[in-house]
């Protein structure tokens, strides 16, 4: 089989990886993936590549597995989202590589997978790469030759641009350092918030030392070894995906760990994929989960990585749920601030951000914008690029509340 056809292969069910999309930031489309994780937008047109029409471009380049990402930063780069081997020796109940499932499989060498990559960035098809492999042979091997092929790639063939590469699960200490000198993003995937929704989910994987303990490592490694030896001199930044309302967990339990995992091992991104059933696995007539659990469940996570807040602020149902028909922060507020507005001229950055419709950029032009003038009414706020539509209930503007129309909230 040639390096096209494995990753064309490879690309059906490779976007089920979450890897740098703009996700949960925007409401839920219809576009999940039949397998519940990523959008899944991979046609086969392979041979249209080779007419290579501008027209055609998206659609070749997405066949092979090729996407928009948007890197830490902001810019966003044409990502080869691969596989080195589709074949898995688990069988995670969710999954479509799960060992057993009659689908026809694809495997690259290290040595060739390098050398595919290398192509497609030279030609400008693609420009960077997220790996991740099924496990065959062991934890341990299968993460040896995903390095490998980092290896070459950046000291063979002298590749600089962006990796992510997978940490699978059981890999070792060292392995996970190794990673982390080759990659600008590092991920393992939890898949479940703890030890016991994991063994209904992927009943071989075992959450605290297969999972948990190498994001540990990562961050016990980025907070106890030099910048220096990290890919170009910086460590890699650390991500982590959930599988969301396949075998009952919580919106508590799926934020508890993903609190504990933003405060305390520093995570740029936990990613949750709302579950839909694939074909011909144990979970295959469970019900999909609605995609605005998993809209909430981002906007929470963001709430915890840059707001400020904590787990206790958020909006949850006895059951433990967050309500899918209102933003989080403006539950809170709701609850907080009707009562007590913020004064925008006077609350410090904590407060503010605390805000509906203002976010961190929104915070400090705000701070900047006191310095020298007095906010009093709401076309001041816009100006600074607030959403006062959100904002204008929970605010005083020179001790006033701004007039706001019911129909706002
Ligand atoms: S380890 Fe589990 S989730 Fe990963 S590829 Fe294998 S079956 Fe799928």
């Amino acid at each position: 089989m040639d390096a096209k056809t494995k990753l064309e292969l490879l690309a059906d069910n490779a976007a089920f990886e979450s890897a740098e999309e703009k996700r949960g930031e925007a409401p839920p489309s219809n576009s999940a993936a039949a397998c519940g994780h990523s959008p899944l937008e991979l046609k086969r047109a392979y041979e249209q590549i080779q007419a290579g029409s501008a027209s055609t471009l998206e659609t070749k380049k997405n066949s092979l597995g090729i996407h928009h990402a948007q890197m830490p930063g902001g810019k966003t780069i044409a990502l080869l989202k691969t596989m080195l081997t589709s074949a898995c020796e688990r069988d995670c109940y969710y999954c479509p590589f799960r060992a057993g499932r009659d689908y026809r499989r694809a495997t690259f060498k290290p040595e060739e997978m390098a050398k595919t990559f290398n192509e497609l960035q030279r030609s400008h098809i693609a420009e960077g790469l997220f790996l991740s492999s099924g496990v065959a042979g062991g934890g341990v091997r299968t993460q040896d030759r995903l390095i490998d092929s980092i290896d070459i790639l950046r000291n063979k063939l002298n590749y600089r641009g962006y990796v992510h590469l997978k940490i699978m699960p059981g890999s070792e200490r060292d392995q996970v350092q190794r990673a982390m000198q080759l990659s600008d993003r590092i991920s393992i995937n939890l898949e479940a918030p703890n030890t016991r929704r994991l063994a209904d989910l992927a009943p071989h994987k075992v959450f605290l030392e297969e999972l948990l303990r190498p994001l540990q490592w990562a961050e016990e490694i980025r907070k106890t070894q030099p910048a220096h030896l990290g890919w170009q001199g910086k460590w890699p930044s650390l991500t982590t995906q959930f599988v969301v309302g396949a075998v009952g967990e919580n919106d508590l339990e799926i934020l508890s760990t993903t609190a504990y995992l933003i405060k305390k091992l520093r995570l740029a991104r936990t990613y949750f994929s709302a579950f839909n059933p694939v074909r011909d696995t144990p979970l295959e007539n469970h019900t999909p989960e609605n995609p605005w659990r998993e809209h909430r469940l981002y906007q929470s996570s963001f709430l915890l990585r840059d707001y400020g807040f904590d787990l206790e602020d958020m909006p949850f149902t006895q059951a433990g749920f967050l309500p899918l028909d209102v933003d989080p922060k403006i539950a809170w507020a709701r609850q907080n601030l009707v009562e007590t507005p913020i004064e925008l001229n006077r609350a410090d950055r904590r407060e503010l951000l605390r805000v509906p419709g203002i976010g961190p950029k929104g915070v400090e032009a705000i701070l900047v914008a006191r310095r020298t003038s007095i906010l009093r009414e709401l076309k001041d706020l816009k100006a600074l690029g607030v959403i006062v539509a959100r904002a204008a209930p929970f605010v005083l503007l020179n001790g006033q509340r701004p007039s706001w129309q019911l129909s706002l909230w």
